[in-house]
């Protein structure tokens, strides 16, 4: 408006001045007695003024041209400001115009000492929308959810798509009315879980909110935001339907299970983790007929770790396999030269029994070490045959067939069921130690044992008792009629050379709790 109005006034003074221009050249003409002799120049001055009468206008118009020039770029920037910084699909900010917003509000809330409040929470199994109705109804279920988040938050806040199906909120609070976030991020939730009507269809999605806040002075956006993701992930993964509030300890898990992650690809190509052994007895003559294979990780500052750390972080990473088989391959080789009657019973994750090929491992691992297969026992857990039983099936098949066994590991705990005990042909079950350590205390788990037991008998299969740890437990195991046992009373997972060891050692500890049954 005000560039129009100049350019008015400029051009309104141009043609003032050449008005003035040709009505003084044509006075001066008009004035002068001219001789013949005279004409040239006065011709000459007459084409002058109308060069500059033209150059002045080309000026004129080559600065018209160039505003216009100018305003048209301001505006393409304007445009690819707005493109970047927007999502095409929601209108909702992007990742970057997140950034810039919510880093314009948090300095201004700094200024008036106020919190900034970031809400991540995301649009669970979005994907299944989009390959179930496909993109064009994912694509409206978007935009209407960020309508209604507008519509519901007002626009004081600032509302962004960070990714496919993530989505942040940041806002600025005063101390006094933070008490207002649990209200807002359970608005969010509510809004984005409702159901919603298109045309014939009433789609429905879950939703997982993380909250982080802190004063505006000391907060950067990508920290909040980060820590804000951590909570939401919190949230997912303990299957949280509120809003869960950031805290420290969440980011120090974090850390710490980066930590393990980097270790275990680390440990993993440098030969770190190993099989410790655990002695399993014939409960009724106290002799040992074999040995559980226990991971340890020989941490190069930490020491020997236990499995609870790692083997839960290897199966997210989708490391298990390799783990699981690298320890399995060592414990079988070393055994290999040990007594023939000598069984080894190996751990299988759930994760590896959805591996179609696992059971070739296996058998390649055996053929590898040199190690007989009717001396191998697979230990798997009732959970490993939820996820699919038919593949379970089928590994086990091709296991059993080269004579491999089968135990069904920490019976009692979970799911336990007599249609899982017949679902695959098991040659061992072995009660959780859970039901062991307190036998002689609780009258439950002792009345567990001997009802495993007994059904265990009738199919029949022989029970093995985990984690005796005393004396009594063990007697009363095996007054309840258990055929093997294992624990800390026998001995605790030892490193392969003890275990040889123990074995050459056996027969000369008469008064060694291995042998105490002889004495019962
Ligand atoms: P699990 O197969 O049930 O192994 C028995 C666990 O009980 C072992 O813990 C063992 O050290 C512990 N234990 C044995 N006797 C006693 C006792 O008398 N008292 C007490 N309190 N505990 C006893 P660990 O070594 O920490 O192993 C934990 C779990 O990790 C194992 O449970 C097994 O499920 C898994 N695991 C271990 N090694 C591997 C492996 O190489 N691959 C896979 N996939 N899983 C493994
Ligand atoms: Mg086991
Ligand atoms: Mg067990």
């Amino acid at each position: 408006m005000l560039s129009a109005r100049r350019d008015a006034i400029v051009l309104a003074i141009l043609i003032v001045a050449v008005m003035l221009l040709i009505w003084n050249g044509s006075a001066f003409f008009h004035n002068l007695p001219l001789g013949e002799e005279q004409g040239p120049g006065i011709r000459l001055a007459s084409t002058a003024l109308t060069l500059n009468v033209a150059l002045i206008l080309f000026g004129w118009r080559r600065y018209v041209d160039l505003q216009h020039e100018a305003e048209m770029r301001a505006e393409h920037e304007r445009r690819a400001v707005v493109l970047a910084t927007t999502d095409a699909i929601t209108g909702l900010f992007n990742r970057k115009g997140f950034a810039d917003r919510a880093g314009q509000l948090c300095t201004d809330a700094a200024q008036r000492g106020e919190n900034l409040v970031v809400i991540s929470f995301q649009i669970h199994r979005f994907k299944v929308i989009n390959d179930q109705h496909g993109y064009e109804t994912g694509d409206r279920l978007l935009k209407t959810l960020s309508v209604a988040l507008s519509d519901e938050l007002g626009p004081d806040a600032i509302i962004a798509r960070l990714s496919g199906d993530e989505f942040a909120v940041a806002l600025a609070l005063r101390p006094d009315e933070m008490e207002r976030v649990d209200e807002l991020a359970d608005a969010v939730l509510r809004t984005v879980t409702r159901p919603l009507l298109f045309e014939d269809k009433i789609i429905q999605v879950g939703s997982f909110a993380g909250i982080a806040s802190g004063p505006a002075a000391e907060t950067r956006i990508p920290d909040i935001l980060r820590r804000a993701d951590i909570a939401m992930d919190h949230a997912r993964n303990g299957r949280v339907a509120r809003p869960v509030w950031f805290d420290a300890g969440m980011e120090r898990a974090l850390v710490a299970h980066s930590e393990i992650e980097q270790g275990i690809r680390f440990g993993l190509d440098h030969d770190l983790f190993v099989p410790y052994f655990e002695p399993q007895v014939a409960l009724d003559t106290g002799e040992i007929v074999g040995f559980e294979v226990l991971a340890r990780w020989i941490h190069p500052l930490s020491g020997e770790i236990g499995p609870d750390v790692f083997i839960p972080v290897a199966e997210e990473i989708g490391l298990i396999g390799r783990l699981s088989e690298q320890v399995i391959g060592q414990a079988l080789r070393e055994a290999a030269t040990w007594d023939p009657k000598i069984k080894i019973s190996v751990n299988i994750s759930p994760m590896q029994l959805a591996d179609g090929w696992l059971a070739q491992r296996i058998i390649k691992l055996l053929a590898d070490t040199g190690f007989p297969a009717n001396r191998l026992v697979i230990e798997v857990t009732e959970s490993s045959l939820f996820a699919d039983i038919e593949l379970a099936r089928t590994i086990v098949t091709s296991l059993k067939n080269q004579g491999i066994r089968l135990a069904l590991d920490d019976f009692g705990t979970g799911f336990s069921s007599l249609s899982h005990l017949r679902s695959l042909p098991f040659d061992i079950i072995k009660i959780d130690r859970s039901f062991v350590t307190n036998i002689n205390t609780k009258r439950e788990s002792s009345a567990i044992v001997r009802a495993v037991q007994t059904m265990a008998a009738s199919l029949p299969v022989p029970v093995c008792v985990e984690g005796i740890e005393n004396e009594d437990s063990y007697k009363t195991v095996v007054r309840l009629g258990c055929e093997i046992g294992q624990g800390w009373y026998f001995g605790k997972p030892m490193p392969a050379e003890q275990a040889r060891e123990l074995l050459k050692d056996r027969v000369r500890t008469a008064d060694q709790p291995l042998r105490n049954a002889a004495s019962r």
